[in-house]
């Protein structure tokens, strides 16, 4: 914790609809799962809305003291193009349409997608789990089931039977009585009720799928649903604090997850449900499967950079809608760019003091308040101008202030607009050039001339140009 005034930290839970005051279940350590991206083609902006406001989430508990276990997964089996039972493998059509094999696509996917969780300065989950790999640990999660009764067989496949499972809907307050009432009638004929959903699929549906298992059912492959409950326990334990996903996740997937992971377990799964709105593209909730899609490079070659991106997405709460337009994304861009150039001023000249405890300490505690508000990010970003436009304190107070917020932002506020570029290119390792950097100054502070030059070089073969000034080292990216 800071030396800030405690405020305690309040999370709006979907499960309850409310905000709340939020008690890990170990009182140092958050242990968050976050449904990762199934992988048959690039993350469009609006997936990457999502991660950005789990990101947000991650650091505000960091914030606040916690050390965090985040787990997330990479669907790369089982997904169909409805997020029920019917249509067909989103990655076996992709495979189909770009003539690969479904593993190269699901590869080179996850690679693009883990550069864009870079170039936007998302903290790395600490397990990214290809669901493939979890064949295992699926299969026991099924014959638990199987065990106590939850499930039937018919046709091929594993189903998993909701009428045996009370709270089923619970999360999304589905109304039972009037599903029934509506008699909704499945595709699949196989299913008691159209809600039950498939736990594990054998050739009966695809015969063409390539990716297939072993398993006491025959050979065949998982529904998408349970990669989430099996992942999360294995590496989380069968109880944990905080699940997170885009709000299209509530009445099928999120709904599923728990029943089948309270079926097997007879206990509650998750404390806290929580959900980020939709970004909409005319009019629409963007999407893979319909309409134009935007991604994080095409806006990048449009002149708007990961950062900008990033900005523009702080600028709403996470629980609003974002309707994104070049327009709204320009607003951002010149206003991340006065950001940035008001900081730079600070920066050049932030050796000009001016103590104000008291003012310091107000406005970190504004800060942490508005944080802590169920991550409150326009807010914050007030927060933030204020610091900048006040005069009550000095630039070493202000630089400082900028530095501390900036670990919720992660808008690399304080480094050079050649930094952001070259992060967006993927050319560099920013830790490794600013720890070479720092050696060489230190370097020449000794006039150890032999190291400093040393350093030079090596900067040089990494295509990065230095040049020293009366304030420090500079460095850039060379054209
Ligand atoms: P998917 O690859 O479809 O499983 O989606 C990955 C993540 O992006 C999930 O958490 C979705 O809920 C989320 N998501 C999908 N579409 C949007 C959108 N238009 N706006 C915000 N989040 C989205
Ligand atoms: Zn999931």
């Amino acid at each position: 914790m800071n030396e800030t005034e405690k405020t305690e930290l309040k999370l709006y839970n979907t499960y309850t609809r409310q905000k709340e005051v939020f008690v890990p279940i170990r009182p140092d350590l958050v242990t968050l799962y976050t449904c990762g991206l199934t992988v048959y083609n690039y993350a469009h902006i609006g997936n990457l809305r999502t991660y950005i406001f789990e990101d947000v989430l991650k650091r505000v508990l960091f914030y606040n003291g916690y050390k965090v276990k985040h787990v997330m997964n990479i669907t790369d089996i089982g997904h169909l193009t409805s997020d029920a039972d019917e249509g067909e493998d989103k990655m076996v059509l992709s495979a189909k349409k770009e003539k690969k094999t479904v593993w190269e696509i699901a590869e080179y996917y996850t690679k693009a997608f883990e550069n864009d969780l870079k170039k936007l300065n998302i903290i790395f989950p600490d397990y990214h789990i290809k669901a493939s790999e979890q064949i295992p640990q699926m299969i026991k999660l099924i014959q638990r089931l199987e065990e106590k009764g939850y499930t039937y067989f018919r046709n091929g496949n594993v189903y998993f039977d909701i009428s045996k499972f009370p709270n089923y809907g619970k999360l999304a307050r589905l109304d039972m009585d009037k599903l029934r009432a509506g008699a909704r009638v499945a595709v699949d004929k196989s299913k008691k009720n159209p809600l039950d959903f498939v736990l594990w699929f054998t050739k009966s549906k695809f015969e063409d799928q390539e990716m297939k298992w072993d398993s006491p059912w025959g050979k065949g492959y998982p529904g998408w649903h349970i990669e989430c409950s099996a992942i999360s326990m294995h590496y989380l334990g069968e109880q944990f604090d905080i699940h997170c996903g885009g709000i299209d996740h509530i009445p099928v997937h999120h709904t599923n997850e728990i029943a089948q992971s309270e079926a097997a377990t007879g206990k509650k799964w998750v404390n806290y449900w929580m959900h980020g709105e939709f970004l909409i593209f005319n009019r629409e909730k963007m999407s893979k499967s319909k309409g134009e899609f935007l991604t994080l490079d095409l806006l990048n070659k449009k002149g708007y950079s990961p950062m900008v991106y990033r900005y523009f997405c702080l600028g709403a709460h996470y629980r609003q809608q974002i309707s994104f337009s070049y327009e709204a994304l320009e607003t951002a861009k010149s206003s991340y760019n006065r950001l940035r150039n008001k900081i730079m001023e600070i920066k050049s000249n932030k050796e000009q003091s001016k103590p104000n405890e008291e003012f310091v300490k107000t406005i970190k505690h504004n800060f942490l308040e508005r944080i802590n508000d169920d991550l409150n990010m326009p807010e914050a970003l007030a927060v933030l101008w204020k610091v900048l436009r006040t005069d009550k304190i000095g630039n070493k107070e202000k630089y400082d202030l900028i530095v501390e917020f900036d670990k919720i932002f992660g808008l690399l506020l304080e480094r050079g607009e050649e930094l952001l570029s070259a992060v967006a290119k993927q050319k560099v390792d920013t830790e490794l050039i600013e720890k070479l950097v720092k050696e060489r100054y230190e370097a020449r502070e000794r006039k150890d001339w032999t190291k400093s030059d040393k350093i030079r070089e090596r900067l040089i073969r990494m295509g990065i140009e230095v040049r020293d000034t009366s304030k420090g080292t500079i460095w850039k990216v060379k054209e």
